[in-house]
């Protein structure tokens, strides 16, 4: 076991307390236990980060240094990831309650962020520009400067690789703030990237409250960047507070995305998938398929199988190789989630599944939520429309292609969609239609290194895990020389 008993935080290439010495304390979500004491940051350890991201950041050599020793840099960050899976494995479970298997695949998932962006590292490159004559010009890809990078608790650490890695592969500093639910594998992240050679002052960890440091970093004039994941509603005082610096600022927030089964699919896997697609990571997963739009013609065969199959969802003990769904992250979100299907009950849905904490042996203490299918839902109810973050589908029941885009669409968030059909052109014309920065069709996934992701509309703006997503850490400098062998004289005067 490899739990520490305390969490410092992690400046300037040093584990140290919190300037005031206060602690808070961490869980483990499956038994309400108390796991460690992590460092609670306050503003003047935002201050003293910042000082260091800046003075690394000036000083170089990280952000002038040349693509490929930062390539074999962040190569040797996953090649220790790598060595310490099964480690940082155990933590993960520890501090978030998610299953060993889906703990796993999002640490393999990080690991390979950084091997994509050690490869997309030596892409970064000007262009020469077409000009008149006289004139020479090229442009620069210069890192942006010192970012300040907040993160939530559903994925900790794969949210720290896709903050920390393409930060790093542009030559940008960073002040990393986990969210104070599961701050521990984002400070070994931090570790990890200083046993591979990344210099003090790169890479900043500060754990702490979001409402008494997150605002003090969105204001914070010595930061250039916030590139935030987490809810909307913080997503919108993040961008406001940003706006008083002009602060570059990219948002991954929440989402309520459809998954649109077609009479033609083949149910058996529109079933498989429609279930990953909620219960995965128990249903907090900002790209939950969570509004689940069934084919009238198909609707009591598809819903009875998928009924069977949530029946037979294991929840429970994260380490146990048989569950599918483990805890829910904390008491509040437990709450949460209850409210959201009483809301629906008093909406006039039905709840067909679930719809409460699991009782018995092994749920005595922690978190829980069964599995829960809620029927009877329109898009309108508050359920349909508001993003529950957990093991909750509302199922509603659709004829028409239109519509049911129509209805997909109807909503402040366009994060992502799936579609399942046997129909070529009309996975091509739904998936064109759905406004929403992911759209999987005939498939439960859509995460992997190198596919662009990022939200249309209330979801957030800017992608995430893609080469595209390099530019959103640089700017562009456009050099203009005048190489012609006559002085210019514009303005005419003599
Ligand atoms: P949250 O917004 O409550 O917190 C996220 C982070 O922001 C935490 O570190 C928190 O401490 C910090 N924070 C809180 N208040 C802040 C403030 N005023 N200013 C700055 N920072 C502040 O989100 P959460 O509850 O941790 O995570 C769940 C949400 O994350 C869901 O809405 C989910 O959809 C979203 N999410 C989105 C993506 C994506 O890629 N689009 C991925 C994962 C999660
Ligand atoms: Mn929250």
């Amino acid at each position: 076991m490899t739990l520490k008993k305390i969490y410092p935080l992690f400046i300037n290439g040093e584990f140290v307390d919190s300037s005031n010495g206060a602690f808070f304390d961490t869980y483990n979500p499956a038994t309400g236990e108390v796991l460690a004491q992590v460092a609670k940051g306050t503003k003047e350890d935002v201050d003293k980060a910042v000082a260091a991201a800046r003075q690394a950041f000036k000083q170089g050599p990280w952000s002038k240094m040349t693509g490929a020793k930062r390539a074999r840099l962040l190569n040797e960050i996953a090649r220790i990831m790598r060595n310490r899976l099964d480690e940082i494995t155990e933590l993960e479970v520890l501090n978030s309650g998610k299953t060993v298997p889906t703990a796993k695949g999002q640490i393999i998932q990080a690991i390979e962020d950084f091997e994509f962006y050690a490869s997309a590292t030596v892409t970064l490159a000007g262009q020469t520009v077409p000009m008149p004559n006289g004139f020479f010009t090229y442009t620069l890809k210069e890192p942006l400067g010192v970012c300040g990078q907040i993160i939530p608790w559903n994925y900790p650490f794969m949210m720290a690789a896709w903050k920390i890695a393409p930060a790093l592969a542009a030559g940008c500093t960073v002040i990393l703030k986990p969210a104070s639910n599961t701050p521990i594998t984002a400070l070994l992240l931090a570790e990890i990237c200083q046993e591979a050679g990344v210099p003090a002052g790169v890479v900043n960890v500060v754990s702490g409250s979001g409402a008494e440091i997150g605002p003090y970093i969105s204001d914070h004039p010595g930061i250039d960047k916030i590139a935030f994941t987490g809810e909307t509603a913080t997503g919108k005082d993040i961008m406001a507070r940003a706006a008083h610096t002009i602060k570059r600022v990219t948002l991954e927030l929440g989402g309520k995305s459809a998954n649109i089964v077609f009479d033609d699919a083949d149910i058996d896997a529109a079933v498989d998938g429609s279930l990953h697609g909620i219960y995965y990571n128990t249903g907090q997963s900002c790209e939950a398929r969570s509004r689940l739009f069934v084919h009238e013609k198909i609707y009591d065969a598809f819903m009875g199988k998928f009924l069977d199959k949530v029946s037979r969802i294991q929840v429970g003990d994260p380490f146990d190789s048989s569950v599918h769904v483990g805890a829910i992250v904390s008491k509040a979100q437990e709450q949460v989630i209850d409210q959201y299907v009483r809301i629906a009950e008093e909406e006039g849905a039905e709840v067909l599944y679930g719809g409460r904490r699991p009782e018995g042996p092994g749920f005595e203490n922690g978190y829980w939520y069964m599995p829960t299918v809620i029927a009877n839902v329109t898009n309108n109810m508050r359920v349909a429309q508001e993003e529950i973050f957990g093991p909750v589908v509302v199922v509603m029941k659709f004829r028409e292609e239109e519509d049911v885009i129509k209805q997909a669409n109807d909503s402040m968030y366009g994060l992502a969609g799936a579609v399942w059909t046997r129909d070529h052109a009309r996975a091509y014309r739904v998936s064109s239609a759905i406004r929403a920065g992911i759209v999987m069709v005939n498939s439960p996934i859509s995460a992997f290194p190198g596919v662009a992701f990022g939200g249309y509309k209330q979801s957030g703006f800017g992608r995430e895990l893609a080469l595209e997503t390099l530019n959103l850490y640089t700017e562009t400098k456009s050099v203009v020389s005048y190489v012609g062998k006559r002085p210019l004289n514009l303005l005419g005067v003599k």
